[in-house]
């Protein structure tokens, strides 16, 4: 039997299947999808089963054979298998970076070089060893490296990869009755008996904590073969701090006729945009829906933005279906998310519910995948290797023959375009579920407020209604617009600001610790209070954060609990959990910046506060105005969602910008309408398809002369007037981990010759080792 395997390197020219002879000792347990080490180029490396063939290899080429089977079960279904072929086709990014995106991080084996003393006599080795037989090959200073060469090449030393496997399995200890002596002393008797009444096993530690049995005690019993050890495969718990209750709800006539429509289309594939308002039960929809899918037996996905409102989604989804769940996001562990996928893979859960990359959860009976807040950007993955979990979803569902449900209260404009165009089917809830309909809105206008002499960020308006909500024992919510926006350290004597020596960005100011970073390249430099270019002490700290916003709130009301929800307060392990929780039992005010717009659900918030709703517009994004939009409604939807009415205020220096003012009326028609016009005119989604080709180089010149050469090819090859072709253009951040970058921009319509265009293109230049990568669902550039 022969395997093809993709090998563990991520690079393009050894991205195909390799041959290797499955050996007689494993017919039988190899199967597809499996992990194995191969050796490859003379190394033992990882890699993954993707085909079997049952035939004998032709004699003339030998075959060299599998070394080893990592697993004993596959980790990749052929579905899944498929689906990374696919997308690597379409992206040009290595088959093996997709498959190992979409297993746990614990999977991947980590290499490392080393060097084996082979010649123990040599007295310099031995120095540059010292005295060991083995070394890590980062160790060996570089002047000895070309001595140690000559070693290599003479056999005194040795050159090997080493790997290690991450992956951890918990067990727990149980305790088996194995027979019963005639004579037994008293502890022993309580402790047979014990076991008797609990089918013969239990755990250890439950047995020595119940019945305070010593080791000593339990270990000669086991000699006597009264009892004996057995390790027993577990899984860690994830814990939540809020107390699990689910209320069921009877749907309003709105919500019955929706969920009717779509229990109908089940069971085969469909697409459908529900387009609700915040608080029209677009979840309790989800909930039920996925019901009936688990009545079927068969299984769903539901993928959440971000982080911050897993806990309460997830919450939601463990209340009603307890131990079917199973939970993915970035706060946990590596072991725990390899639990939680285990169970999965397993068919021990019938729920994922997780952000991104839940997505790719190894369910084998799909019947529903669902995507709240479908407009998020965090659905796309930005590195390496590129992809958009709706369009992964959209392939899955189409796959497993089920539905995609996406939901979302300000749909992004290509799907809400899908849906009146009839590619998607459209539903929509335009009714808050307890009837108080939308909260009221009230503008403050910045420019006038300042004329006045204010000097708070929170104008008079705004903190005459935190006051009364005190007052009433009601919470408000304020939330800090903080995209594109960063704390930074200027001199102020000189304005100098510090930039990442890679990239091409002023260095973020991170309190916690005094250090300025790069958000790109992660560069780190601890802050001293010295300006490097004019040697001046006089620094001052620019933007504006949600402590300085805690600081303000606690002159202004001395007596109220401010909770702050920020990157420096989540920290830690369920770090956001405990904030809301803490909020939700002691607090009067949140404060917050975009982590708190979505998603939270907390009846006894009646006032929301948007402290600079301008903040976004100002970004080089053709997106910006659909999320500053978004922000407002979303953040809307977090006030009166109890029995009490809610009201938002909104601060702004922009009262008459369209988005702002149709994001206050929460008017997603008004504001589609007034976008769509400029999307025709700009030429963008979802008038035309982008692409976009991103050309590096460590020389700036070198760069843009290859994405010129790019761009030339391009127009050469193709003749086509629904298609434009702009660039090379520097992208805002043009310099990231020293390499300068390039973009062009590809606007098509239906062209149908441009992949074979795009896969000649990529062939050629990688071949010529051009660092190129293909984004096709960019978002800024
Ligand atoms: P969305 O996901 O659209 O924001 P949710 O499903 O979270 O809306 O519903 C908002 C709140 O209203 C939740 O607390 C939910 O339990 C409640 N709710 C939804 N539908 C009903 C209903 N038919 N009767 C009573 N409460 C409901
Ligand atoms: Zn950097
Ligand atoms: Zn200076």
């Amino acid at each position: 039997m022969i395997a093809e395997v993709i090998i563990d390197l991520k690079n393009k020219s050894v991205d195909k299947p390799y041959s290797y002879l499955v050996p007689d000792e494993f017919l039988g347990v190899v199967e597809v999808g499996e992990r194995c080490f191969v050796e490859f180029s003379n190394f033992k490396r990882m890699g993954f089963i993707i085909n079997l063939i049952d035939e004998e290899p032709s004699s003339t080429i030998p075959l060299k054979e599998i070394d080893e089977l990592l697993d004993l079960e596959p980790v990749l279904s052929k579905e899944l298998i498929e689906l990374a072929k696919d997308l690597s086709e379409t992206s040009y990014y290595p088959f093996i970076s997709y498959l190992l995106t979409m297993v746990p991080a614990t999977l991947k084996v980590n290499y490392s070089k080393k060097l084996r003393l082979l010649n123990k006599e040599d007295f310099r080795l031995n120095i540059l060893f010292n005295m060991e037989e083995e070394i890590d090959y980062s160790k060996i200073d570089k002047r000895d490296l070309p001595y140690i060469k000559e070693c290599i090449k003479n056999k005194d030393v040795e050159l090997v990869y080493d790997f290690k496997r991450k992956e951890s399995i918990k067990y727990v200890r149980i305790v088996k009755l194995e027979s019963i002596p005639e004579k037994l002393t008293d502890k022993r008797k309580e402790i047979v008996d014990y076991l008797i009444n609990n089918n013969g096993q239990v755990e250890w530690l439950k047995l020595r904590d119940e019945l305070n049995v010593s080791l000593d005690t339990i270990n000669r019993m086991e000699n006597k073969g009264i009892i004996s050890f057995m390790d027993k495969e577990t899984y860690r718990e994830i814990e939540t701090l809020k107390p699990l209750k689910d209320k069921k709800v009877t749907f309003t006539l709105e919500q019955q006729n929706v969920f009717n429509t779509l229990k109908n289309d089940l069971n085969k594939h469909s697409v459908y945009l529900l387009k609700g308002i915040t608080g029209s039960g677009k979840t309790e929809i989800y909930l039920n829906l996925i019901e009936e899918v688990i009545k079927k037996g068969k299984e769903a996905i539901v993928l959440v933005p971000e982080i911050s409102l897993t806990p309460m989604m997830v919450n939601r989804f463990k209340s009603r279906f307890g131990a079917d769940v199973a939970i993915f996001h970035s706060e946990l562990s590596n072991n725990t998310r390899y639990d939680e996928w285990r169970k999965v893979l397993r068919g021990e859960v019938k729920i994922a519910v997780g952000a991104r990359s839940a997505i790719f959860a190894p369910f084998k009976n799909l019947g529903i995948i669902i995507i709240d807040e479908e407009h998020e950007q965090s659905y796309k993955q930005d590195n390496a290797p590129i992809y958009h979990a709706k369009d992964v979803a959209l392939r899955r569902a189409k796959q497993n023959d089920c539905m995609l449900l996406l939901g979302s209260a300000t749909p992004a404009i290509e799907s809400y375009a899908r849906a009146r165009k009839g590619v998607f089917n459209l539903v929509e809830l335009n009714n808050r579920a307890n009837n108080l309909g939308l909260p009221k809105t009230m503008v403050v206008d910045l420019n006038k407020e300042f004329q006045t002499g204010r000097r708070f960020t929170i104008s008079y308006l705004l903190e005459e209604n935190i006051k009364t909500r005190i007052e009433r024992g009601e919470q408000s919510l304020l939330l800090l617009n903080r995209r594109g926006y960063s704390n930074y350290i200027m001199c102020k004597k000189c304005g100098h600001v510090r930039k990442c020596p890679n990239c091409d960005v002023s260095l973020t100011y991170h309190d916690y610790d005094k250090t300025l970073k790069c958000h790109y390249c992660n560069y780190t430099i601890k802050l001293n209070n010295i300006c490097p270019k004019c040697g001046s002490e006089n620094l001052e700290k620019i933007g504006y954060g949600t402590e300085k916003l805690e600081e303000e709130l606690n002159t202004l009301f001395p007596t109220a609990r401010v909770v702050r929800m920020d990157n420096d307060t989540t920290r830690g392990k369920n770090g956001h959990e405990k904030v809301l929780y803490d909020f939700e039992n002691n607090g009067d005010i949140l404060i917050g910046t975009q982590m708190i717009a979505k998603g939270l659900d907390f009846p006894n918030v009646t006032l929301v506060g948007v402290i600079n709703a301008d903040q976004s517009l100002s970004i080089p994004d053709f997106r910006s105005k659909e999320q500053t939009f978004e922000l407002l409604t979303q953040v809307s939807g977090r006030a009166g969602r109890g029995d009490k009415p809610g009201l938002v205020i909104v601060q702004t220096y922009n009262k008459d910008h369209y988005a702002i003012k149709y994001g206050l009326k929460q008017d997603y028609e008004g504001f589609y309408n007034e976008e769509m016009k400029v999307r025709k005119i700009a030429k963008f989604i979802p008038f035309y398809n982008m692409t976009v080709i991103k050309v590096k180089a460590p020389e700036l010149k070198d760069a843009f002369t290859r994405a010129k050469i790019i761009k030339d090819k391009l127009n050469m090859s193709l003749d086509n007037p629904e298609v434009i072709v702009m660039g090379p253009i520097p992208p805002t951040i043009s310099r990231v981990d020293s390499l300068y970058i390039f973009n062009i921009i590809i606007k098509y319509k239906i062209v149908p010759e441009l992949d074979n265009i795009l896969k000649n293109i990529f062939e050629d230049e990688i071949s010529k080792g051009t660092l190129i990568s293909l984004d096709r669902f960019p978002t800024s550039f």
